[in-house]
């Protein structure tokens, strides 16, 4: 269930297995010439950056993909300090998306189908397929649910999700560099991140010469909500030095409306029901549908596809024994996806707690994002932060410098804020924008 990244990458390797496999999503696809409206998606237009992780599962299952990505123009990311070795992919999730469900089409065993899930069928305790568009069923051995995060299909069979919105609201745009204009400024392999008291501008970099500026904010901040308005978020972009650099007329133009995003959530579910059972066999669950965290990291492909590989090893393990696959995928998913996600639901409440106007406070635990800016007055830690910020080491390991990150707070380093607005500049501009745009 479910033909987003997880549902797509899951079935083709599958198949690739000698396994029959059934994708079904509501979403009948892209256009003949590209385009893909994907309404049930509200992020796909949003910017994504693709980890090394996505990079990895691809080339382990499906290298071809891999190729067919670069060929459509998507960019590898390399660091200077790691010649050879690809971390990350530069890439739109549409063109994304677009060639790996283009695999998926091309794959011997599996069939795509166009339709709405209603309900998963179950006979004595196995789910034995999906009923689809109140009508006929699709019969099966196994259902995996890759329904994504708003997935609420099977919501019954599994305990209630932990977590919620993660208090952070994003408003994006893409754009494509003009004939013979140069990139703008980067300073991260994702492009261009700044980080200021209040909210943050991201510029993420992506396939021919196309890229997306993300304005992010408190979702409680009421004043910075008409970012939405086109005018608002233009002149916003044009007062923030890092986005303005890359959007000046002469340079870029918008190749899509401003997006407003909906909300944001940091939430985990297990495979278990409130009785820490699994209550129905053959029926396991995938990608967003266990944890989602707040995009601001570009980790959710990384952990849908993290965890894909590993519900993979275990079929080839168990199957056809589900309830054991299940059980171990859920302790995997317990030790290996789910510090991801309490990882952001501290760092989260910090931020927007110190966003609010507060210092950082010493006497809790520092949270990762002071962790990782504080290497910038001792590079040792990067040591131990580097692994972490390529989520090859579990947000756990950065207990090892968190009291040396503690010393340089103590002594009363602060980040650094970049060149711009403050935040209630930012307001003020937004404000007089939106007025001056209703009075005209
Ligand atoms: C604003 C935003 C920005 C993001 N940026 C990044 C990023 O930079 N990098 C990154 O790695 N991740 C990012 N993510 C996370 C990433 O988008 C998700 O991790 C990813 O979409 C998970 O893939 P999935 O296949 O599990 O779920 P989805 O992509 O949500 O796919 C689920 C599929 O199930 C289908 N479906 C649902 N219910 C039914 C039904 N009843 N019947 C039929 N079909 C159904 C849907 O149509 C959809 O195709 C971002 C998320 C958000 C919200």
């Amino acid at each position: 269930m479910g033909a987003g990244p997880t549902g797509l990458y899951t079935g083709i390797a599958l198949a690739r297995r000698g396994h029959e496999v059934t994708l079904i999503d509501r979403d009948p696809g892209p256009e003949q010439d590209g385009s893909w409206n994907r309404k049930g998606v509200m992020q796909f237009h949003h910017p994504h950056g693709f980890r090394a992780q996505v990079v990895d599962a691809l080339l382990a299952e499906m290298p071809e993909v891999w190729d067919d990505l670069m060929a459509a123009g998507a960019e590898s990311v390399m660091l200077p300090e790691q010649p050879g070795r690809v971390v990350g992919l530069r890439c739109r999730r549409l063109v994304f998306e677009r060639i790996l469900r283009s695999a998926a089409e091309a794959q011997p065993g599996v069939t795509l189908l166009i339709g709405h899930v209603d309900e998963v069928c179950c006979e004595r305790g196995r789910a034995a397929g999906v009923r689809l568009d109140g009508g006929h069923q699709v019969e099966s051995d196994l259902v995996i649910d890759a329904s994504g995060r708003a997935g609420q299909l099977a919501r019954t069979f599994r305990a209630p999700a932990e977590g919620g919105d993660c208090g952070i609201a994003y408003v994006s745009r893409q754009y494509q560099l003009l004939p013979g204009a140069e990139n703008g400024p980067v300073n991260s392999p994702i492009g261009m991140i700044a980080i200021y008291p209040g909210y943050q501008a991201i510029v993420f970099l992506h396939d021919n010469r196309t890229f997306s500026t993300l304005i992010a904010r408190a979702s409680t901040d009421r004043q910075m909500v008409a970012l939405r308005f086109p005018a608002a978020f233009e002149a916003a972009s044009q007062a923030i030095p890092s986005l303005a650099a890359w959007t000046e007329p002469g340079r870029a133009q918008p190749i899509t409306p401003v997006l407003p995003g909906g909300r944001l959530h940091n939430t985990y579910r297990t495979q278990l029901n409130d009785a820490g059972q699994v209550a129905v066999d053959g029926l396991i669950f995938a990608g967003d549908a266990v944890c989602t965290t707040n995009p601001a990291l570009g980790r959710g492909v990384a952990t849908s596809l993290m965890q894909a590989q590993k519900l993979l090893a275990l079929l080839d393990e168990h199957q056809p024994d589900f309830v054991a696959c299940s059980l171990e995928f859920d302790r995997w998913c317990a030790e290996n996806i789910k510090p991801w996600f309490t990882d952001h639901v501290y760092w989260d409440a910090e931020l927007i707690r110190r966003w609010s106007g507060h210092d950082i406070d010493l006497t809790r635990p520092l949270p990762s994002d002071l962790i990782m800016a504080a290497t910038e007055v001792d590079p040792e830690m990067r040591k131990v932060v580097g692994p972490y910020m390529a989520m090859r080491a579990l947000p756990a390991s950065l207990a090892a410098v968190e009291p040396r990150a503690r010393e340089i707070y103590a002594s009363g380093w602060r980040p650094p804020v970049p060149e711009g607005p403050t935040r209630d500049e930012l307001v003020e501009l937004i404000t007089a924008t939106v007025a001056q745009r209703v009075s005209a």
